[in-house]
């Protein structure tokens, strides 16, 4: 099997972040780590994924987002024309994730049944569940359904030899996970199921969340599909961008390569 290769391109930040928004009864002194935003992708010769879509402008600004570049146009970067992507895997349909789906006409769109269950049930009539959701973004997947485009997962689905994708419902009901084949083994892209290192690691729940417990147990899930805790790159940590090696020297701090080991000693597994 042809491993894939794997890229994370960074396209927004949010910086002066309180702890307690990263970290659930975080000390109020401690540091609070700042976000970076990011869309995904995995290919080889034979097939493309790109993970995520981000968010669009008029989100960014509306939230006091930093919009560095367009996730979409930021593609071009590696070659991919949106307009052919045959693949998107959406991991959950917050704004910072699902947003832009109208600029991939050729695609079809994966996600899992829960999440798209809960974007459009009764959860949603809670502001503080519904608050990271564009309803623009829920109508747009539910439109795409309607036309033919979504492909629905329940738990764990093989998509190609090589990428699975895997249920973990803590930060919203049904996120998903993907882990991908690649030349150092196998890499979970763990998008919200942890934003930081510092969740992951450290075993401390990011306070949007949906269930704490499942949450929690999301973290272990990470442990057990990647090959080591330097395989799980976790989705907002800015840290990604020094620990990993910019895919050219033309595109330095905007896309890193992920399927080459990051620059830090392994920490221990849990
Ligand atoms: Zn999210
Ligand atoms: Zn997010």
């Amino acid at each position: 099997m042809e491993p894939f290769e794997v890229f994370a391109i960074r396209y927004g930040h949010l910086g002066n972040r309180h702890p307690g928004q990263s970290y659930i009864l975080a000390d109020p002194h401690e540091y609070g780590p700042d976000l970076d935003y990011f869309v995904w992708v995995a290919r080889r010769n034979d097939c493309m994924f790109v993970i995520d879509t981000g968010f669009a402008e008029e989100s960014a600004i509306r939230r006091k987002r930093e919009h560095l570049r367009s996730p979409v146009d930021a593609l071009r970067l590696l070659d991919i024309d949106p307009d052919k992507v045959t693949d998107v895997i959406l991991t959950h349909l917050h704004y910072d994730h699902a947003g832009n789906l109208d600029r991939f006409p050729a695609a079809r769109y994966h996600v899992q049944d829960r999440e798209v269950a809960y974007a459009t049930g009764r959860c949603m009539c809670h502001a503080g569940l519904r608050g990271p959701f564009e309803e623009d973004d829920v109508v747009a997947i539910v439109r795409k359904l309607f036309a033919g485009r979504v492909q629905f997962h329940d738990g764990t689905d093989e998509l190609a030899p090589g990428i699975t994708v895997h249920h973990v419902g803590g930060h919203t009901a049904g996120l998903q996970v993907v882990r991908v084949k690649t030349a150092r083994g196998w890499v979970v892209l763990a998008a919200d199921a942890a934003h930081l290192y510092g969740n992951f690691e450290n075993d401390r729940a990011f306070p949007v969340v949906y269930s704490v417990a499942e949450m929690l147990e999301g973290y272990k899930l990470l442990y057990r599909l990647a090959d080591s805790a330097n395989h799980i790159v976790p989705g907002h940590d800015p840290l990604v961008m020094k620990y990993y090696p910019a895919a050219r020297a033309d595109v330095e701090g905007i896309v890193v390569r992920l399927d080459v080991p990051p620059s830090r000693a392994v920490p221990p597994s849990r």
